[in-house]
């Protein structure tokens, strides 16, 4: 009795074991048709099957969505025209000075070809990203141009989300999973692109350089005494805010930028798990491949979509 007893616990441990390891053999890369195109490339196929196969098993309650916003949410183009960046939208407030806009151009041409660089150092260039935002938010300084007037002008220029982007988070609302939109751009423009679309719902956190105005309305620089910039977008920011207790248990993420700096915006939870990287490639492509992957689990050259991220997602719900 005692032997029989064992082999049919024997027989069912192993049916176990051969299910798991069947789900844990379940090949998404090579099923999930958004993953074939000749513009996806990955480095680690066996890598990227065992996250996402972590990231289904966990389930939807422990994932959450973290995303840039530039030409990441936005387009990075249409038909080849660049798409502007949520300060490029704020430079187009009629009340801005041309004051104002002289001195960005020069802090721009200063400090642009610094950012691009592949021949200075991170640490050099992370005081120089410093010093940049630092002296953008001097130039701000006693502008009124308002939340409003901002607005106004995202009606005006109707920023592009990549296609499906709506869809996404339509349906990351539909099953309460959080998306944090962790950007260097301006707040207040990202918060109206996101209200233009209809897209800004109770799960969309954003966290970015947002202006701070005193009571008649006038820019006294940024809020909370912390620049975001494209070399800080991790836990020196994150950590200690209310959103990053309210997400704390959510160890598993999908991560999504245009920049290698986006790659690490999930490196502040403590507790974190399993996390899928998807890096949007559009600038020097070729030139850039080879870091993009080692940085990326996947990379989407010239993709204007969401639908890779989109397709990863819906094999979790
Ligand atoms: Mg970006």
């Amino acid at each position: 009795m005692y032997v029989v007893t064992r082999i049919i616990l024997e027989c069912k441990s192993c049916y176990r074991a051969y299910c798991t390891m069947v789900i844990m053999n379940k090949d998404y890369v090579n099923t999930i048709k958004e993953l074939s195109g000749s513009n996806v490339y990955i480095k680690d196929k066996k890598k990227v099957n065992e996250i996402i196969n972590e990231l289904v098993q966990a389930g939807i309650n422990k994932l959450q969505i973290v995303l840039d916003f530039d030409k990441t949410v936005t387009k990075q183009h249409v038909n080849g025209v660049k798409q502007y960046s949520s300060f490029g939208i704020f430079e187009k407030c009629p009340s801005l000075p041309a004051s104002y806009l002289a001195a960005v151009t020069h802090l721009n041409e200063k400090y642009m070809p610094i950012e691009f660089n592949p021949g200075i150092p991170r640490a050099e260039k992370q005081k120089h990203m410093e010093d940049w935002w630092r002296l953008s938010e001097e130039t701000l300084i006693g502008l009124t141009v308002s939340q409003l007037e901002i607005e106004e002008v995202v009606k005006n220029i109707q920023p592009p989300l990549r296609d499906g982007c709506s869809e996404f988070f339509n349906n990351a609302t539909k099953e309460n999973v959080p998306i944090l939109i962790f950007s260097a751009g301006l707040g207040q423009t990202v918060m109206s692109v996101l209200k233009y679309h209809g897209i800004l719902s109770e799960n969309v956190k954003v966290v970015a350089n947002f202006l701070k105005y005193d009571e008649n309305g006038v820019i006294q620089g940024f809020r909370d005494n912390i620049i975001i910039n494209v070399f800080n977008k991790n836990e020196s920011v994150l950590s200690g805010t209310e959103y990053y207790q309210t997400i704390k248990d959510r160890t598993n993420a999908i991560v999504a930028g245009d920049s290698l700096g986006d790659a690490s915006m999930f490196d502040c939870v403590a507790n974190k798990q399993s996390i899928l990287k998807i890096g949007f490639l559009y600038d020097h492509m070729e030139e850039n491949l080879s870091a993009y992957m080692d940085t990326f689990d996947i990379v989407l050259a010239d993709d204007q979509t969401m639908n890779v991220p989109h397709a990863i997602f819906k094999c979790i719900t």
